[in-house]
């Protein structure tokens, strides 16, 4: 009855063979070849990085396989470009989409010096369209260009709270469908957060609409309920981390909002397989730190070899020479641990883990400033010792690279053991997780195993199963998958890995379907409190296409 060997390899064959295989290539090893040769600059280097990506130890992100060492050469998965408002630089801003986009690169927006709809337009002769109806434009063109990408494109759509037009920006994807090729995040200042939190809902907000706290807030809350949009970014929070405060303020991210960056900064993502650094039922300590300063040397060197959409794009990116390095298969390696997700110790972990990151990050960055010298506006910036990079560690959702490593995405939990993937394969398959597998074929009687795996992909979940002879309890808290797992829990680890993060994390605070309008206000606040840059809420349910569910019949 399970398919997970077949379906697992298929799922990952197929990704390789439609996204990373170029021409005369025929297995991941030419994949690895080729992106070691484009980003090493000496044999030594070579080695290293073959070995990193051959073992699926380390893996950059989708542009860097796909494109390294083709005649498109662009490495980067973010950007961020400005939006300024008037016509001619509006229509500049697609056609830099529309490059960044054809090589599978996301794009992220900030559309809050669009004046509103219905003010008057700058010749004075009409009225200007506003940010909502600008967004389609940004839309219609990723739809035409996806169809020559390997990848679709992704956007961000960003607008500031205080904007006349946040109501329908707010409910601009209410109907599902609409504006399917971006991501919606409201920017949000502290000062609209304590108001929040205090409660003071009859506040005005916006003198000019007159629109009220609570009027905003509820409007914000209403929409995750829906759908899970609008994402939330905390203004304040990002911009206590920029590193470079002298060149402006970072009004935007990119599309699953692990980069804030400032416009026309791109950047590149890499990350490590942490259950690959579980060995005996330990983490090999010192095997991480040393991937973690290949892994940097890796990215760094992608800046001076990445092809740029445009000049203005390079030119900003080597200013600062971001980097994001970041992490897959946390889920997995707290499995090998034997360490349930929703623990004292997993939470320990999280944070234990990306402080050691992050360390043995800017210690690479400061060995590469004496070998290569600082990032160019290293003077302008809030680091006092020599760095090659001015931020390095970013948490990417590893959506596609996590397959190709066959290991959990970033530091999600797992989404259920057994569950149904549609949208990347033709064919469906009922999939069951390798360390769910490991653990229980063994020890179950064919029958036993038969029935688990049947109630895992109905249900979703071990916890209502009273046989203990099937699964012990240890084993239920052991086994708690995205939904087991309380929105305050989801909101800690993600805080953890925040606190020594220099960028963002992309994560989903998953919620039940029966969840209270009340409960996503207190998790925005909470979120906020806890100091996340950002987050994204799902509410199971609320959406009719997704990539994971259960069995069907559900
Ligand atoms: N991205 C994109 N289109 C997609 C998926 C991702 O442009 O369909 C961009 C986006 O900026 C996202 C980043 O790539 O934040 C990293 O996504 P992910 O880690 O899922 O990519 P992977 O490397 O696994 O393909």
């Amino acid at each position: 009855m399970s398919e997970t060997k077949e379906g697992l390899d298929l799922l990952a064959a197929e990704t390789l063979r439609s996204r990373y295989l170029r021409e005369g290539e025929e297995d991941w090893k030419d994949v690895c070849e080729r992106v070691a040769k484009a980003v090493a600059t000496t044999t030594e280097e070579y080695t290293e990085f073959f070995n990193l990506m051959n073992s699926k130890v380390f893996l950059p992100s989708s542009p860097t396989l796909m494109n390294a060492g083709t005649a498109s050469g662009q490495l980067s998965a973010c950007f961020v470009i400005p939006v300024e408002d008037s016509i001619e630089e509006i229509f500049d801003s697609v056609k830099t989409a529309a490059l960044i986009q054809k090589t599978g690169g996301g794009t992220g927006f900030n559309f809050s010096k669009i004046r509103p709809d219905g003010s008057p337009s700058a010749s004075g002769t009409g009225t200007a369209s506003g940010p909502v109806a600008l967004m389609g434009l940004f839309n219609q063109a990723t739809e035409i260009v996806k169809q020559f990408g390997r990848r679709r494109g992704a956007n961000m759509g960003i607008l500031d709270i205080s904007h006349n037009d946040i109501i329908p920006f707010i409910r601009a994807k209410r109907t599902e469908g609409i504006l399917s090729n971006f991501n919606i995040s409201v920017m949000i200042p502290d000062a609209f957060m304590s108001l929040a939190d205090e409660g003071r809902m009859n506040e005005i907000w916006n003198s000019k609409t007159g629109a009220k706290v609570g009027e905003i807030f509820s409007e914000v809350v209403d929409g995750i309920w829906k759908n899970g949009e609008p994402g939330v970014l905390f203004y304040n929070r990002i911009n206590r981390d920029n590193f470079t405060p002298s060149l402006g303020d970072i009004h935007a991210t990119n599309p699953c909002g692990e980069e804030p960056l400032l416009p026309f900064e791109s950047c590149n993502l890499g990350s490590i397989n942490l259950s690959l650094f579980v060995e005996d039922g330990k983490i090999n300590w010192d095997s991480l730190r040393e991937t973690v300063g290949k892994a940097v040397r890796f990215l760094d060197n992608e800046i001076d070899v990445n092809v740029y959409p445009v000049p203005k794009i390079g030119e900003a990116t080597r200013k600062t020479r971001k980097i994001g390095l970041g992490v897959m298969g946390f889920h997995d390696m707290l499995l090998k641990l034997g360490l349930p997700y929703n623990s004292t110790e997993a939470l320990k972990l999280a944070e234990k883990l990306m402080g050691q990151i992050n360390w043995a990050a800017v210690r690479e960055s400061r060995k590469l400033a004496a070998e290569k010298g600082s990032f160019p506006e290293h003077e302008n910036s809030i680091w006092k010792l020599p760095m090659r990079n001015a931020t390095l560690t970013a948490i990417a959702p590893t959506g596609t690279i996590s397959i190709l490593a066959g290991c959990s995405a970033g530091i999600e939990p797992v989404f259920s053991w057994v569950y149904r993937r549609t949208r990347t394969v033709e064919k469906e398959f009922m999939l069951v997780h390798p360390l769910f597998e490991a653990h229980f074929k063994p020890k179950l009687s064919e029958s036993d195993y038969s029935w688990l795996l049947e109630h895992v992909y109905t249900h979703g979940t071990l916890k209502d199963i009273k046989n203990s002879k099937v699964v012990s309890g240890e084993e239920k808290r052991l086994f708690r998958s995205a939904l087991d797992i309380s929105w305050k829990t989801h909101i800690d680890i993600q805080a953890a890995f925040q606190r020594h993060c220099h960028a963002g994390i992309s994560k989903t605070i998953n919620m039940p379907a029966n969840t209270k309008k009340e409960d996503i206000e207190k998790a925005l606040i909470y979120a906020w409190k806890q100091g996340l840059k950002g987050l994204t809420i799902y509410r199971t349910g609320s959406r009719q296409h997704v990539v994971l569910s259960l069995k069907k019949s559900q």
